[in-house]
């Protein structure tokens, strides 16, 4: 960022800094700190962006649809506007290619204008309408009306892999947003630039469209310390997290200990089981060594959809392959993590697993030369040993796969069914041989949130039909979605409004029915 080499806090439409401690970046490919101090936010300026929250919550969750949809609208116009600045910040701090960036960029502004549309439509809403019934016998019905109403302010953090899409603007901000809740950004460390700007485009967005100055706020940290304070903060009604097991699991526990405990949607790690029928080997061996070769090295395995386990039945057809998917890892170039913390970490999980005696490695890559780089790893287990240790199941966040090789179809089934949550689950087969071990489908579909046929894990599609989430531990709470349309309903609650005369009833509720929303009327 040209010209400028402090950055505050966003507190009430100002950037403010009335600390004293500040943290650098880091450009991985460089393998440097980028110049530039971030101020981290203090104790105080915590509960200054908490009760400003709180004090314009109502204001903001009356504003009519419209109103919220223009401020979205406005977020995505003002990113657009920090164009080449906003993606050299973020390859700068990722070290991940411009086009990423640019797709990353553009998915975000897709949410932004979904999630406004929503909020005009108004369909979150959900109204429903129990007309009363005066003379029923023996005893009358009341009039009782319900409808959805937002939380309150809502705390969103960041993953370090998605520095626009699952952060400062992202999906879950966004959403919170389109219902009528603040939000008060803890933006991540590792790409506190990216993420200054953004909100710096939130804030302009913010004046333009005249709303309330303390429905957003963007606070710095790089210890755990601030984000703490924000979860157990008594204005704050509901928390967003995308990033790990460990650090979703953390939010969750101190959320469940407040005096007043409250939702924790936090979208964690996941190993994605693709299953391999030897039909679909058969067919298309070659196609299926490119497709999942590709998928795992894909931003350096840094997605929370790369496959992580692949099983198969353990056959001449299954030994080829997983030489050919063994060899085609071994003959892509190693590429840069995003930051050295997670070179460090995926060095030591994926050492930690590979020194297992079950465990044989397929890849001649030992060591990736280059900073920050890592060398992409595929190992193999027995369906056996992979059943009796849990282990074999922890995301080895990277460029890491583990190939499970069951004697049988017995040993398959037994290994999908102590699968813990995931976020997805593909299975590659023939139309005919699914339809044969169908049965496979009925397993899977408990242990994931979205089933997949003939395709990879990677690429989640912004839709009103996707499902970003599943059981534990792929998120905290498997019925939400972090994507698409639904991703709202994860920051409202249901009120039911008992014998209210028609004019003070909430509009979405009043039978003449103005904003034209359907109504479920009994
Ligand atoms: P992370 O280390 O868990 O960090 C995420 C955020 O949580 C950071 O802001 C971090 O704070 C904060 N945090 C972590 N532990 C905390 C604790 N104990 N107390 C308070 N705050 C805490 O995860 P990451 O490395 O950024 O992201 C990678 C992970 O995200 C991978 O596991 C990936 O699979 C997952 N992911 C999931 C999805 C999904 O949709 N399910 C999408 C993308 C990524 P600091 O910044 O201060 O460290």
């Amino acid at each position: 960022m040209k010209d400028k080499n402090n950055f505050g806090n966003w507190i009430l439409g100002q950037e403010v800094h009335s600390g004293n401690n500040t943290f650098n970046t880091f450009n991985p490919i460089l393998d440097r700190p980028i110049s530039g101090d971030y101020y981290e936010a203090t104790p105080e300026e915590v509960n200054q962006a908490v009760d400003a929250a709180a004090n314009q919550f109502y204001e903001f969750s009356n504003l009519s649809g419209d109103r919220r949809a223009e401020f979205l609208e406005a977020i995505a116009v003002e990113i657009e506007a920090l164009g080449d600045n906003l993606i050299q910040t973020y390859c700068d701090e990722t070290g991940l290619p411009a086009g990423r960036a640019k797709g990353e960029r553009g998915r975000t502004l897709g949410q932004l204008r979904l999630f406004a549309a929503e909020a005009r439509r108004g369909a979150w809403q959900m109204p429903s309408v129990d007309l009363s019934i005066p003379d029923r016998s023996p005893l009358p019905k009341s009039d009782i009306r319900k409808m959805m109403l937002p939380l309150g302010p809502v705390v969103v953090f960041g993953a370090s892999n998605f520095p626009l899409a699952y952060s400062t603007a992202g999906g879950d901000t966004a959403s919170a947003l389109a219902v009528g809740c603040p939000v008060i950004v803890k933006s991540h460390p590792m790409h506190a630039g990216t993420s200054f700007l953004v909100a710096s485009a939130i804030i302009k967005a913010m004046q333009d469209t005249k709303m309330p100055k303390g429905v957003f706020a963007h606070l710095n940290s790089m210890d755990y310390s601030i984000g703490q304070q924000l979860v157990k903060h008594p204005k704050v009604k509901a928390i967003g997290f995308t990033g790990s097991e460990r650090g979703g699991r953390a939010l969750f526990d101190l959320a469940a200990q407040r005096d007043e405990p409250i939702p924790v949607f936090a979208e964690m790690g996941s190993v994605n089981p693709v299953v391999i029928f030897p039909e679909k080997l058969e067919l298309d061996l070659d196609q299926l060594v490119g497709e999942l070769s590709d998928s795992i090295m894909l931003g350096t395995g840094q997605f929370c959809t790369s496959p992580g386990l692949i099983f198969g039945i353990d056959d001449d057809l299954w030994k080829s392959f997983f030489t050919q998917l063994g060899s085609a890892l071994d003959h892509r170039a190693t590429q840069s993590m995003i930051h050295p913390s997670l070179k460090k970490a995926y060095n030591q999980m994926k050492s930690k697993l590979t020194q297992h005696p079950d465990l044989t490695s397929l890849c001649t890559i030992s060591e990736a030369k280059r900073p920050n780089h890592v060398a992409q790893t595929l190992a193999s287990v027995k369906g056996v040993d992979f059943i009796n240790n849990p282990d074999f199941q922890n995301e080895v966040f990277g460029p890491f796969a583990i190939l499970v090789s069951c004697k049988d179809w017995e040993e398959l089934d037994c290994a999908i069914g102590c699968l813990r949550g995931n976020l997805t689950g593909s299975i590659m087969a023939t139309e005919d041989s699914l339809s044969k071990r169908f049965s496979l489908v009925d397993k899977l579909q408990h242990r994931v949130g979205r089933v997949i046929f003939n395709q990879v894990p990677t690429g989640v599609e912004v839709c009103a039909s996707m499902q970003h989430g599943g059981p534990y531990p792929a998120s905290t709470d498997s019925r939400f979605t972090a994507v698409g349309n639904d991703a709202l309903l994860r920051w409202v609650r249901p009120v039911s409004f008992q014998n209210f005369p028609e004019s003070l009833l909430p509009e979405a509720l009043q039978s003449k029915n103005t904003l034209c929303l359907i109504q479920r009327i009994k």
